[in-house]
């Protein structure tokens, strides 16, 4: 009889905590929001500014933007992809997007499922921005993107968030970032998935093995596969081993496993899920704020 007091006690707790984590992961991606809304596209010009040096074979100088790049990189070799779950503006953007399609279908047009992509075709689609990526470094070494003007959805958006409206000649940036919006409503984390150039160099990057989430399936559930429904990257950590780079280290997978049987090593040092959080987000924030400061050196 205690044995069966515990345990919706024990499950009371973990909703609690989950909750918490929850209102705690959506404060840390508002204050990102407003902070640094135009974050990938500083890193993103690390990687333009990288790659048009070596196209035209100048000496590899550093400025803001490959500093910028460094440390992006360096956080997700240490950290993992948390720039990606947690920070980047356009991630939370495809999030919000897709939640409200949700809720329209739902108490609108009175869907029970919401619409997204065949299961079988995103592997397939998740190919697409390594090619895009491909492309752009090809027209960065050979000297033709920078002289690609109003293409970008990218400086689009980051023209928003400062509430400024795009110029004229930004009219196809205006026009792919309406398309990118349609396919935010009806795919999760449609541009990160499938077409992000920057999603594909944080998915070359090695995980430190520390931070690296992993499920035990020896104790998962007969017949389970709850995480990887419910991973917007439709991963399960630790088994789809040659789609891990994809994974955006969001915890959707931990807070929904109804064992608790996914993890990841630091854990073990830092036991609290929501002081975790915090704690790579401040180290973030501190990281950010220094790049930050350095483009203007
Ligand atoms: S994949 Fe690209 S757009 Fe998505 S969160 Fe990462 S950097 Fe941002
Ligand atoms: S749900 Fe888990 S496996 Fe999927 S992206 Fe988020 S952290 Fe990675
Ligand atoms: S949700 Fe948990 S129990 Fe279910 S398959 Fe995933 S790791 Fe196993």
């Amino acid at each position: 009889m205690k044995q069966n007091n515990e345990l919706p006690a024990a499950a009371q707790k973990r909703k609690k905590h989950l909750r918490i984590k929850t209102a705690a992961a959506i404060l840390i991606r508002l204050v990102f929001f407003v902070l640094m809304p135009a974050a990938f596209a500083a890193g993103f010009n690390g990687v333009k500014s990288l790659v048009t040096s070596i196209g035209k074979g100048e000496a590899l100088g550093m400025n803001g933007f490959i500093l910028t790049l460094i440390g992006l990189a360096g956080f997700t070799i240490v950290f993992g992809r948390f720039f990606c779950g947690y920070v980047c503006a356009f991630g939370t953007l495809g999030d919000a997007v897709y939640a409200l399609s949700g809720l329209i279908q739902k108490k609108i047009f009175k869907r029970k499922k919401q619409i997204s992509f065949p299961e079988k075709t995103v592997p397939f689609l998740q190919k697409i921005k390594y090619i895009i990526l491909f492309l752009i470094v090809i027209l960065c070494a050979v000297g033709v993107y920078g002289n690609l003007k109003g293409y970008s959805p990218w400086d689009v958006f980051s023209k928003l968030t400062t509430f400024k409206l795009p110029d004229e000649g930004q009219l196809i940036g205006i026009i792919l970032l309406i398309l990118i919006i349609i396919g935010m409503a009806l795919q999760k984390r449609f541009f990160c998935q499938f077409l992000c150039p920057m999603g594909a160099v944080f998915a070359f990057l090695p995980v430190m093995p520390f931070s690296a989430i992993r499920s035990h399936k020896d104790s998962c559930l007969k017949g389970c596969s709850a995480c990887r429904k419910n991973c917007p990257v439709h991963i399960k950590p630790g088994e789809d081993q040659f789609r891990d780079g994809e994974c955006i280290a969001c915890e959707k997978c931990m807070n929904t496993c109804p064992k608790s049987n996914i993890s990841r090593p630091t854990q073990m040092i830092i036991k609290n899920e929501i002081v975790s959080l915090i704690f790579r987000a401040l180290i973030f924030l501190a990281m950010g704020s220094f790049l930050g400061m350095c483009r203007f050196w």
